[in-house]
């Protein structure tokens, strides 16, 4: 559920109407939803009620800094994957202490900063990142806890960008070697264990590869608890799918997430952790863009808009679909005609939707497309020197613009001519 609905035959973002955001921001431009927000973080937060745990909001699906504000204060913890993440957290007000830490390639420089900011715990994913850890930790007479990604091998049936808990992906460590990373980070002195982690893709539908992974990393807890490990933490990742097709899909719930975690892992008496990205921000943000042209084609019509794949990457990348609809509301009736809606650059892959059902929309009007909160924004570029895509935040009858259209002087500014060329 979302809070993106026509009101008086007008797309609105909570009690704001778009046509108002893009007549005051420009498109295009990315509209986010704070009670959107707020919802999915709280049936989350729900959905594991009972037993002891963190949502760790994955930050690389949106991490403006004032959603992250809005979700660190209602109590979310964070996953990050970089320095630079890490430090967002940090500017939203989010302590350490809530902060873990994953990803496979963490430099020393970023253990450092991690280590010096209390971070709650790094999700390592391989033998040689637990031996520079524990180096780095010991030189600041530290410790690092940690838990271990394990890579389950189990099928998560979804995109083959971003599925990650098969053997042949370069995640975690294979779940038959981990018995030994355990065993040697017990005996390093910068490590601390604490738990174990598993991550094994984004945007799934369906429930069972979840509980395939999830009752390995049961059994393989009881296997590591025999051999001496106090594993009192679970981080079990994230990547509940959201319905992208509002017509016919209709993903897992996160109450029935929560209550597969519950009869999987819940008689470990574990700590658990959940890293939803995509279920958090999915539905609160919808990307809106002016129609330039409707060009006709050779046996087909064009919508050409001022949105374009450098601003929501998704359909190029993943062939990802989203809904698009016009923020005025057609009447009744009115008959939907197929066409390509593309953007200006120059590529073909610049594809939002081929053969799209659409109400006739023409030049200068507005469309939205749905879904567009997670993986959009922090996806953007300013490829073909486009100006990087603003965001805005609604909240009730207020929106506020988080973050600005760059001018293209700002844009210029930043690349510099070396003097042996002056
Ligand atoms: C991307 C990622 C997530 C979030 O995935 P979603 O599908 O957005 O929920 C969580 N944990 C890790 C380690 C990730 O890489």
């Amino acid at each position: 559920m979302d809070h993106f609905n026509y009101r008086d035959g007008v797309l609105h973002a909570e009690d704001v109407s778009l046509a108002d955001i893009a007549a005051s921001v420009g498109t295009p431009a990315y509209v986010y939803s704070s009670a959107t927000f707020e919802r999915h973080f709280k049936v989350f937060d729900e959905a594991l009620d009972g037993m002891p745990h963190l949502v760790c909001y994955a930050m690389k699906a949106c991490s403006n800094l004032a959603v992250l504000k809005l979700l660190g204060d209602l109590g979310a913890g964070m996953d990050v994957v970089s320095e630079g993440e890490f430090r967002r957290a940090l500017a939203a007000g989010v302590p350490g202490e809530r902060i873990v830490f994953s990803g496979v390639g963490k430099t020393p420089a970023e253990m450092r900063f991690a280590l010096e900011h209390g971070v709650r715990q790094f999700n390592v994913e391989s033998a040689e990142e637990l031996e520079v850890l524990s180096q780095v930790a010991s030189g600041m007479g530290k410790t690092a806890p940690i838990t271990l990604r394990v890579n389950p091998d189990v099928d998560a049936k979804t995109h083959a960008k971003i599925a990650t808990g098969k053997s042949e992906n370069k995640f975690g460590v294979p779940i038959a070697d981990a018995r030994q990373v355990y065993a040697r980070a017990a005996a390093l002195p910068g490590i601390e264990v604490v738990g174990v982690d598993v991550h094994i893709g984004s945007q799934l539908v369906d429930l069972q590869p979840f509980e395939d992974a999830f009752s390995i990393v049961a059994d393989f807890v009881g296997q590591l608890r025999a051999d001496g490990h106090a594993i009192r933490r679970l981080d079990l990742g994230g990547g509940l799918g959201i319905p992208y097709r509002r017509a016919n899909e209709a993903p897992p719930l996160p109450f029935d997430y929560g209550a597969l975690i519950k009869r999987t892992v819940g008689h470990l008496g574990c700590e658990v952790e959940v890293e939803p990205g995509r279920l958090i921000a999915g539905n609160a943000g919808v990307l809106i863009a002016s129609v330039i042209y409707r060009k006709q084609g050779a046996g087909r019509e064009f919508l050409i808009l001022d949105a374009a794949m450098n601003d929501l990457i998704r359909p190029a990348m993943y062939d990802a679909w989203h809904d698009i609809v016009p923020v005025i509301e057609p009447a009744p009736g009115t008959e939907s005609l197929p066409v390509d809606v593309v953007g200006p650059v120059c590529e073909s892959g610049d594809t939002f939707a081929k053969g799209r059902a659409l109400p006739p929309v023409g030049a200068g009007e507005l469309v939205a497309f749905r879904s567009a909160g997670a993986y959009g924004a922090v996806m953007s570029s300013e490829y073909n020197s486009r100006l990087m895509v603003p965001e805005v935040l609604v909240k009730g009858d207020q929106f506020a613009v988080v973050r600005p259209r760059p001018t293209f002087d700002e844009m210029l500014a930043r690349d510099t001519i070396p003097q042996w060329l002056d």
